[in-house]
């Protein structure tokens, strides 16, 4: 099979399974995208001869990364820190809703991992202590990573999450309470809603995930992350990076992956490629439905997992 039949079966089965699912809607202004779009990209990752990215439908359209963003903004503080921010925020699967404040208040404001909503709030705060402009960083480090200099934060997005975020609000207040939070609540949480709001492509997203897929090795050819640092992002993505359903998705897709509730999945072939695909209509763990489909046959269809 070449590389357009993958995409045209990959594409097939997507769009079929799309309609069973349901777009966000607990931030309003993301229940006003289609349900029906799909995109899906494949960005190959050999920094010396990377090849054309490849992609098919609705793979140029910006939409909104939520908690895609999670792993770049890991990406930024590992790489500032090393393994002390394990100190801070665990590495296990979640087992619980993503925003729980019942998980996070048992286990004493260590969040059980950096994808889970407090985890990410700890990533936040620390990368704001680094950079003073945690979102400003977030998005510089994404425009160089995919080459695309125009994305950029969507304020209709920030705007509506900022007005309902009264859980996320309620997860910073508990982390401060256990004395977790180097910066004001206030601080952390405009950074975070900021860092979701950024707007970007399954191209972007593709090339950008070509940095895991690279073992740590930036678009520039430089090193960001040591190769274990990237084998533990790549690792904490496998068992978290997909809500509650990780072992669900390991099982259908055998990739580490992060999905956002605005429809996106990020996924990596280590050595070979960074993934995107796109379709905002969500199961009832918050994956896109149209998404983990795409995965599915596209590891089915070429044996790429890391299995
Ligand atoms: N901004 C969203 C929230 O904090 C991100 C959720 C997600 O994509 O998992 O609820």
């Amino acid at each position: 099979m070449d590389d357009q039949d993958v995409l045209d079966e990959v594409s097939r089965a997507a769009r079929q399974a799309a309609a069973t699912g349901t777009v966000a809607s607990y931030i309003p202004a993301l229940a006003r995208v289609d349900p029906a779009a799909f995109g899906f990209a494949i960005a190959p990752a050999p920094a010396a001869d990377p090849g054309p990215v490849r992609g098919t439908g609705d793979w140029r359209v910006p939409f909104s990364i939520q908690s895609l963003s999670k792993v770049f903004a890991l990406a930024l503080v590992l790489a500032a820190d090393g393994d002390t921010l394990w100190q801070r925020v665990g590495k296990e699967p979640s087992g619980s809703p993503f925003n729980s404040l019942a998980q996070l208040e048992r286990e004493r404001g260590i969040p059980r991992n950096p994808f889970v909503n407090a985890g990410a709030l700890v990533v936040t705060d620390r990368l704001q202590s680094l950079t003073g402009d945690a979102s400003g960083a977030l998005r510089e480090f994404l425009r160089a990573e995919s080459g695309n200099p125009a994305l950029d934060f969507d304020p209709r997005i920030a705007r509506s999450e900022r007005r309902h975020g009264h859980r996320n609000a309620a997860l910073a207040h508990l982390l401060a309470d256990h004395g977790k939070l180097a910066n004001p609540v206030r601080t952390v949480l405009y950074h975070y809603t900021q860092q979701c709001s950024i707007a970007m492509t399954c191209q972007d997203l593709a090339l950008a995930t070509c940095l895991f897929a690279r073992h740590g090795i930036r678009a520039d050819a430089t090193r960001l992350l040591t190769r274990s640092e990237a084998k533990r992002i790549n690792a904490v993505m496998l068992v978290g990076g997909t809500y509650d359903a990780a072992g669900e998705f390991a099982h259908r897709v055998g990739l580490p992956a992060k999905s956002g509730v605005g429809g996106g999945i990020i996924a990596v072939v280590p050595g070979r490629c960074g993934l995107c695909a796109w379709g905002p209509a969500l199961d009832d763990h918050g994956n896109s439905v149209a998404g983990i489909t795409a995965l599915d046959a596209f590891t089915t269809l070429t044996g790429w997992s890391v299995f």
